[in-house]
């Protein structure tokens, strides 16, 4: 399976673009490009304009472009104000990490062999087969010069040598085992009594005790083929040196990571404390998932799937009561989400009568960053923020206005003179429209919130198992299976009754990307997949 690293943010995403945007994108973000739908609805059949609705609707890439550079203004307040907290090393899994990690002293800190045979001097070796003969064993822990261990070869010597194990002075490669035959000296015992390649005559036991040892008889290696000088062990400070970046703040922790703060000795890491994300569902056929739904009812299953993602993405999932279609108890309850780091709504995006969520949001000042993306499912996603205080946000988070360029802090303190916006998004009730959505648009948000540095959509190749059509206008991100046999990937759409199918999730694996111009994918043929 090919691998094909996407990264949907034109600009980049480094440190550059995080001070650029304070100076220039926040005056394109904050007054031409800006949706804003404030002040008082005429009640609540509020639309925009179809000029307005136009603009608003942008394509999947400007969409998540979008939400990338307010995620790097959001990053780089985290990481300069966020609280952050030490977990053990273990319970790092998963969180952003709030330090960098250095290297405590050089690796590897000595010489280390990678194979296991014998150390020589590739210069002995230019002729084979070669005699040599072993003046000493080296195990892996053996001890080195510097604490009382000493072991060294000349011209015509060799060391039988382990896998991790130093390699000893004089010794410019290792041979490996599989290319050598030790035999014994026929004079073994007459050279032992005369001295001759006596352990220690060169060689002297260190205080471990165990990184020398040979046997009364003299031992001699006959190596059948040649080395170059270099090979097989990593030379000292090799892969790093004492105190050099190896881990910086803002990677997520996995197992690698873990494994590495492990081996400089990281028993505690800090890491940034988690954003709280509120969860909000609506819609009034909604239940909770523990009561028995009437005829028409469905539990509310997306505040769980919702939850899931936040907690994965690196957040603290709240999930707030389900707000009815009804307004009035709506913004109570938006306005209690928007107090949190982030607000995810499900539901009322579309068009439909009791749609209501843009309309309330906008009654609280909201700034739209679009309104729409051409996708499917999930087109009608709302992105945006809102002005006010953060009493549920994160301990310690401190407020975010330094961080958003003059205009913007012009703009914060002409609304509520409270200090940051307060992003929201507004993802569409179906369920699987709901998880696509959150994936694309919100994980980016979340993530930066948690302080993680930008994690780019990493797309893969697989071949088509059956032939896809569409219509062009959307990029499709249809629920998938992707199966075959090491990089042979295969990937055929899972069957789908529509973006409400959550059966059809649970069958599938990943998503199949379908491009807006692409009307017919053929079997066969190499289509990107996005692994959920
Ligand atoms: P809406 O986006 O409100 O028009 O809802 C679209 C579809 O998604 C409807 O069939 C809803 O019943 C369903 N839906 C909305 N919210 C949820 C939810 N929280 N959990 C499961 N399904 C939902
Ligand atoms: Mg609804």
């Amino acid at each position: 399976m090919l691998l094909e690293q996407r990264h949907a943010t034109g600009a980049g995403t480094g440190e550059k673009l995080i001070s650029n945007l304070c100076a220039d994108f926040i005056c394109t973000l904050y007054s031409a490009a800006r949706f804003h739908r404030g002040g008082p609805s005429s009640g609540y059949d509020f639309r925009m304009s179809g000029a307005e609705a136009v603009n608003s609707v942008v394509s999947f890439e400007e969409a998540r472009q979008i939400v990338e550079r307010h995620a790097a203004i959001v990053r780089a307040a985290v990481s300069r104000t966020s609280g952050t907290e030490p977990v053990e090393l273990l319970a790092a899994r998963g969180r952003i990490l709030a330090e960098p990690i250095l290297a405590d002293r050089d690796f590897p800190p000595f010489p280390r062999a990678t194979r296991d045979g014998y150390a020589v001097r590739a210069a002995d070796l230019q002729e084979v087969p070669a005699r040599l003969r072993i003046v000493a064993e080296i195990r892996a822990g053996a001890c080195l010069e510097s604490e009382g261990g000493s072991a060294s070869i000349n011209r015509g010597e060799a060391a039988s040598i382990m896998t991790g194990a130093p390699l000893p002075a004089g010794a410019d490669a290792v041979v490996m085992v599989e290319y050598t035959a030790e035999i014994s000296h026929p004079n073994a015992a007459k050279d032992a009594a005369s001295g001759w390649g006596t352990p220690g005559a060169d060689l002297k036991s260190g205080t471990l005790g165990n990184e020398l040892s040979l046997g009364a008889l003299e031992r001699f290696v006959e190596i059948r083929r040649s080395v170059q000088s270099g090979e097989n062990f990593v030379p000292h400070g090799a892969e790093a040196r004492a105190g050099q970046l190896l881990i910086p703040k803002g990677r997520r922790m996995d197992h690698a990571l873990i494994g590495m703060a492990a081996a400089v000795g990281k028993s505690r890491v800090k890491v940034f404390r988690k954003p709280r994300v509120a969860v909000l569902s609506t819609g009034d056929e909604l239940v909770g998932i523990d009561a028995t739904p009437g005829a028409t009812q469905i539990r509310n299953s997306n505040s769980y799937s919702l939850a899931a993602q936040v907690e994965e993405a690196g957040g603290e999932a709240v999930r707030l009561a389900i707000a009815p279609d009804e307004p009035g108890r709506l913004r109570a309850l938006i306005e209690e989400g928007l107090s949190y780091d982030l607000l995810l709504l499900t539901g009322g995006v579309s068009m439909g009568k009791y749609d209501l969520v843009e309309p309330v949001v906008a009654e609280l000042d909201a700034e739209f960053y679009f309104t729409g993306a051409q996708i499917q499912p999930g087109k009608p996603v709302v992105f945006g923020s809102c002005g006010g205080s953060h009493p549920h946000a994160a301990k310690d988070a401190a407020p975010r206005s330094g961080t958003l360029g003059a205009a913007a802090a012009d703009k914060m303190a002409t609304r509520t003179g409270v200090s940051a916006p307060h992003y929201f998004f507004g993802l569409p009730g179906n369920p699987v429209s709901t998880m696509v959505t959150f994936r694309l648009f919100a994980q980016p948000m979340v993530a930066a919130l948690a302080g993680a540095a930008p994690e780019p959509l990493v797309f893969l190749k697989a071949r088509l198992k059956s032939e896809v059509r569409t219509k062009t206008g959307l990029t499709r991100f249809l629920p998938a299976v992707l199966s075959g046999e090491f990089e042979h990937g295969e990937v055929e759409l899972a069957a789908w009754q529509g973006s409400g199918d959550i059966a059809a999730l649970a069958r599938a694996n990943c998503y199949l990307v379908i491009p807006p111009d692409v009307e017919r994918v053929a079997v066969g043929e190499a289509a990107s997949v996005l692994l959920r």
